[in-house]
């Protein structure tokens, strides 16, 4: 009967996961941010060393994300490329898909290549940010282990990575985030004074606002 029910639920959680263009969230403009303030303690993902600006645009882009209940994460700053990045623990590589821990990485722009850091951004961008990392989690729930290593040697390839990319950021559009994502590039491309070349890395490998927005469009 356990056995059952764990199969019935790993299932639910893929079809929810994978349901990116069964559109269950339209994308709304704007998030009210003040109605989620009193209720972020009843987050359903389980944080480990979460900041505090983090907990409550992560809390809200929790909320339209509920088959990553349960889910564990941890949150570490690093030197690395972008704003943020997301990736199963090392430790927990081998675990079963459901008891994988997952490390949300902040750059603390110690590195050599300086971003916009996430606490520089405004809230709906945040918001952005974290609901395309939340996805990323979501198609690595979908993965076995070796699919996750297949797809870290094929991030290496520009078109991959590219593709790769694209399709998380259609689970977040799937995921009702469409014009948080959109904010999120648009301030990074046109309002932020990050160097050129991360400019261009930003337009080269994720979807560009303008995408973003047809794709929005396509939901309604
Ligand atoms: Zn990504």
């Amino acid at each position: 009967m356990l056995y059952k029910t764990t199969i019935y639920c790993i299932f639910i959680k893929i079809i929810l996961c994978t349901s990116l263009y069964s559109q269950q969230y339209k994308s709304t403009k704007h998030v009210n941010v003040e109605i989620y303030k009193d209720s972020v303690q009843n987050m359903k993902i389980i944080t480990n060393n979460l900041p505090k600006e983090v907990e409550l645009p992560l809390y809200i882009a929790s909320t339209q994300f509920p088959e990553l209940s349960g889910t564990k994460i941890e949150v570490k700053y690093a030197n690395i490329k972008t704003t943020m990045a997301c990736r199963p623990k090392s430790s927990s590589i081998f675990h079963s898909r459901n008891n994988r821990t997952y490390l949300l990485l902040l750059n603390n722009n110690k590195g050599k290549q300086k971003v916009t850091l996430f606490e520089e951004l405004p809230i709906e961008e945040q918001i952005g940010i974290l609901s395309h990392e939340l996805s990323h989690i979501c198609d690595y729930q979908n993965k076995s282990m070796l699919h996750i290593v297949f797809n870290g040697i094929g991030y290496f390839f520009h078109s991959y990575r590219r593709k790769f990319e694209h399709k998380v950021d259609m689970i977040a559009i799937g995921h009702g985030f469409g014009w948080q994502l959109y904010y999120l590039r648009d301030y990074l491309l046109n309002r932020s004074d990050i160097q050129p070349a991360y400019k261009n890395y930003i337009r080269n490998i994720y979807m560009i606002p303008e995408t973003i927005k047809t794709k929005i469009n396509l939901q309604y």
